[in-house]
């Protein structure tokens, strides 16, 4: 191994303490005090490798290593360090620390490539303080407007702007990453598949696309004993029919093809009531969109039918939708020939979350790596991945990085 695991193992540990929860996780909201002192961890770590650090208008930090050719567009590797409330320590720092124990190695071998290597944090990849999600490779990419951005606010009130610059994180938009080789992302699955197949490395065909659909069910609300089965229009069991065909309809889109009701809202809500209105949410994602739009309307046909049988009625509201993400196919055929090099199990795969990537792969050729969360946990203080699974990502992403970025050594390693 050229990497060094203990170097990443210390740093991830250095890292879980700032914003470290009482039960091992970590609470790092996006430009709260405990962003900034990771923020500023990070720079010192950079500063260390000699990088060139500079920040951008959406507070996204950049830590640059000069190639042979400091005209060439960079190859940048990064991911996030802000959390969720009480999340886990490994979700979006092995993104970034990762990268930086290979810029270590490049330095240690006295190995310079031909194309800068940028190692990036991206701001407020989780949006769970300041909405949207992903704000930082957003606004790189054009998908949000950084005076909305900005204007953003969090439940106290306190918006975005305000409080980048409290951090000393608001930097200058003449910094922000226009053009890039490419863009890699090395990230926890969050999901089950790679555990289950105790395989290490996932490669990513891209992320799947979505639509937020909002069912409106409006029945009658009536005293539950003296109305008889017969004489109801009760909005709960008709909403009860429509989830189980939602189920058993999403393995028929495609092998990818998921279906969540992940929100009930019911009135009256009592027990002696016959509910007459019912809302319910369907998430709905697959990796093909034309696929993804015909369910769509397929579905919406089929609980049309399943309303009019139950005497109720029925609207749809869209509250999102997102297009799939298709990452590179040169970048993933670099990914698996990594893989075959180093004789590692690995699959194929798609991401059912989003990511920084989503936004990235508008700006440049992106892929990700996946590494396993153990039984499928993240976002919690109990997501955890095997160290001698992260050791192999290490070793896949260092030879995609010395292909991509055109580092040739004269040693083998
Ligand atoms: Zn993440």
């Amino acid at each position: 191994m050229v990497v060094d695991i203990n170097n990443v193992i210390k740093k991830l540990n250095l890292m879980a303490k700032v914003g470290g929860t009482l039960d091992g996780g970590i609470s790092r909201l996006a430009l709260s005090e405990a962003d900034k002192q990771a923020r500023d961890l990070l720079v010192s770590w950079m500063k260390e490798l000699d990088l060139l650090v500079s920040i951008d208008d959406v507070g996204n930090i950049y830590g640059r290593m000069e190639g042979k050719n400091p005209d060439a567009n960079p190859l940048v590797l990064g991911s996030h360090l802000d959390s969720l409330e009480n999340s886990g320590i490994y979700d979006g720092i092995l993104g970034i620390l990762i990268p930086l124990e290979i810029i270590r190695v490049f330095k240690e071998k006295s190995l310079i490539p031909e194309k800068p290597i940028i190692v990036g944090n991206f701001t407020n990849e989780e949006g769970f303080r300041f909405k949207p999600l992903m704000s930082g490779s957003g606004v790189l990419s054009g998908d949000f407007d950084i005076e909305s951005v900005y204007k953003e606010r969090d439940s106290d009130g306190k918006s975005f702007k305000e409080e980048l610059e409290k951090i000393g994180y608001l930097g200058a938009r003449e910094n922000r990453l226009d053009k890039a080789e490419a863009f890699i992302e090395l990230h926890q699955e969050q999901g089950p598949i790679l555990d289950l197949k105790k395989t290490p490395i996932g490669v990513v065909e891209g992320i799947l696309g979505l639509t937020w659909l909002t069912v409106t069910l409006e029945g009658r609300t009536d005293n539950s004993g003296p109305t008889p089965m017969y004489a109801r229009q009760d909005t709960l069991t008709t909403a009860a029919k429509m989830i189980t065909f939602a189920e058993e309809f999403a393995s028929e889109i495609s092998e990818h093809g998921i279906i969540t009701v992940g929100q009930i809202i019911n009135e009256p809500n009592n027990i002696n009531a016959v509910p007459g209105l019912t809302k319910l949410t369907l998430d709905i994602r697959e990796i093909n969109d034309e696929l993804r739009i015909d369910a769509v309307k397929e579905l919406k046909e089929k609980l049309r039918e399943i309303a009019v049988d139950s005497k109720v009625k029925i609207s749809f509201e869209i509250d999102w939708e997102l297009n799939s993400t298709i990452f590179s196919s040169e970048l993933n055929e670099a990914v698996r020939n990594a893989v075959d090099y180093y004789e590692y199990p690995s699959k194929e795969m798609v991401s059912g979350a989003g990511h920084i990537s989503t936004y990235m792969n508008n700006i440049c050729p992106t892929t990700m790596i996946f590494v396993p969360s153990i039984n499928g946990i993240s976002h919690s203080p109990a997501e955890k991945t095997e160290w001698e699974d992260i050791e192999k990502s290490a070793e896949v992403l260092i030879y995609v990085v010395k292909k991509i970025a055109k580092a040739e050594s004269k040693v083998t390693f």
